[in-house]
């Protein structure tokens, strides 16, 4: 029988990058039916073993940082720059989980501390879950995978990846690495194929006990129900907001702003799309953001003096063209950008007056899009950022402590960035969302735990004759 196969296509130009198998529900069954053996041979490999596999993948991954970044730029439409930073930050999960697999321990147990438990001794252990099933998204498509499939592997898993079809070479590249530093084959199996057919038959694979899943809200929060009786971990969509107080440094906000509202084109999930400004400063920060946001070069990913890239496609780049035609019927004012560069560009956009109970305040907008809402009091402002069904990460920027704390206390998200905006992130931190953006933990120490699975060993002491 012969495979269908998926064009990857550059988003900027939409020249032919490469073509992969369209794999579906047999291919899935057949990498999991490989993932058997990967997962006996990895939860038997000892950890110093995986921790070395891991390290050398790091050292690979530097190593071809230049060219695995143009890979990254030429499938996902993000700037060359921001393609090598992501291998690099991959290496750097990667380097951190093979650490980790060296200290993965339980504690012993002091069962005499019930009357029941005398003459007891044990200890709990932590055991690898055997087969990982890691469904990615394209606008971090390789440190995305990393922060799934490092972890698996530090823990003693096998893995199956379904990764986005926007974006399927690098993670080929990425198993080609593991492959050459001495990871099992059958320890790493990715099956390229469109969300509804390899990934769904991914998600209901009943030999699969845990499914770790990275992309939209709309299709995340069907997945519980459709995987049955299994865990999954859903890392999911935001509408990230950043506080502006009156004592805030402008300067350091706005850059951050910038910096963190058209990064990959506003295509993050903790993308600042909210800023949130204390009235008698609107016009100080619009003075100081307006200049850098007009500094920003829109245009061709892989020329090294692109700043923004493009949209994933035509349809993104639709989509965000009649989100800004819209808000502007509804009322509202345009300080900067408002229209499209080419067939999947979008000029960098700076709004204000938005409605406040649709759009752009309440969904996630994932575009070069960024709003500022104007509040009187802290409460209120905090009361703003929490209006939305999203709950990743906020910030606050304030020069007062009282404020801080406030914020840092009541909003309701999975991260508050103080002095900073919502699109800082460490690869270390437990990193999730609460609301509709999430369910479960990644950063490698808590992906792990959501990895392995308990396991008491209580020995019963007996007399000698
Ligand atoms: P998407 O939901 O369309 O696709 C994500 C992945 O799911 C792809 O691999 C896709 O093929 C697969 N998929 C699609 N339908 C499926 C189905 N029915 N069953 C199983 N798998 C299916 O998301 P996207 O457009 O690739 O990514 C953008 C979204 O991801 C945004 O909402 C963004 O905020 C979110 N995101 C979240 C985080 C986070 O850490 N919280 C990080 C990056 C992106």
């Amino acid at each position: 029988m012969s495979l269908s196969h998926l064009v990857v296509n550059n988003p900027y130009n939409g020249e032919k990058v490469g073509e992969v198998v369209a794999g579906g529900a047999a291919e899935i069954e057949t990498a999991v039916a490989c993932a058997h053996t990967g997962a006996e041979l990895m939860a038997a490999m000892p950890a110093h073993q995986r921790s070395s596999i891991l390290t050398h993948t790091a050292g690979q991954l530097r190593t071809e940082a230049t060219e695995l970044g143009y890979l990254i730029a030429s499938e996902s439409g993000k700037t060359w720059n921001e393609g090598i930073a992501e291998v690099k930050r991959a290496a750097g999960i990667f380097q951190l989980a093979a650490e980790e697999a060296r200290r993965i321990h339980g504690e012993t147990l002091p069962f005499d501390a019930f009357e029941t438990g005398e003459g007891r001794t044990g200890y709990w252990l932590r055991e690898p879950v055997g087969i990982v099933g890691a469904i990615t998204p394209w606008n971090v498509p390789l440190a995305l995978a990393a922060h799934k499939i490092a972890p698996a592997i530090a823990a003693g898993n096998a893995v199956v990846h379904k990764p986005a079809e926007q974006t399927p070479l690098n993670a080929l590249k990425l198993q080609e690495i593991m492959l050459h530093v001495g990871l099992p084959m059958t320890a790493l199996q990715v099956v390229t194929g469109l969300g509804e057919e390899a990934g769904d038959a991914l998600v209901r694979h009943s030999d699969v006990p845990f499914v770790t899943f990275t992309g939209s809200r709309a299709v995340g929060m069907q997945l519980p129900a459709r995987a049955g009786y299994k865990r999954v971990a859903l890392e999911l969509g935001g509408n990230s907001p950043v506080i502006i107080t009156e004592s805030a440094n402008i300067k350091t906000a706005s850059a951050a702003i910038v910096a963190g509202g058209y990064a990959v084109a506003g295509q993050l999930c903790i993308s600042v799309q909210r800023v949130l400004v204390q009235r008698t400063m609107m016009k100080q920060l619009v003075d100081a953001l307006v200049p850098l946001v007009e500094a920003l070069v829109t245009g061709d990913p892989l020329e090294a003096k692109t700043n923004v890239g493009c949209l994933i496609d035509v349809a993104a780049c639709d989509r965000i063209e009649s989100l800004v035609h819209s808000t502007m019927r509804s009322g509202a004012a345009l300080l900067y950008g408002g229209f499209r560069i080419g067939r999947t560009s979008f000029a960098p956009t700076l709004i204000t007056d938005i409605p406040t109970d649709r759009g752009l305040a309440m969904d996630e907008a994932f575009g070069p899009i960024v709003a500022l809402l104007p509040y009187d009091t802290l409460e209120q402002a905090v009361a703003i950022a929490n209006a939305t069904p999203y709950g990743l990460n906020a910030g606050i920027f304030t020069g007062q402590i009282s404020q801080a704390e406030y914020a840092a206390r009541n909003l309701n998200f999975g991260a508050v960035m103080i002095n900073d905006v919502p699109s800082f992130r460490s690869d270390l931190m437990p990193y999730g969302g609460r609301k509709q953006s999430g369910i479960g933990r990644e950063g490698v120490r808590f992906a792990i735990e959501e990895m392995t699975e308990l396991k008491v060993i209580c020995s019963k002491s007996i007399s000698l004759n």
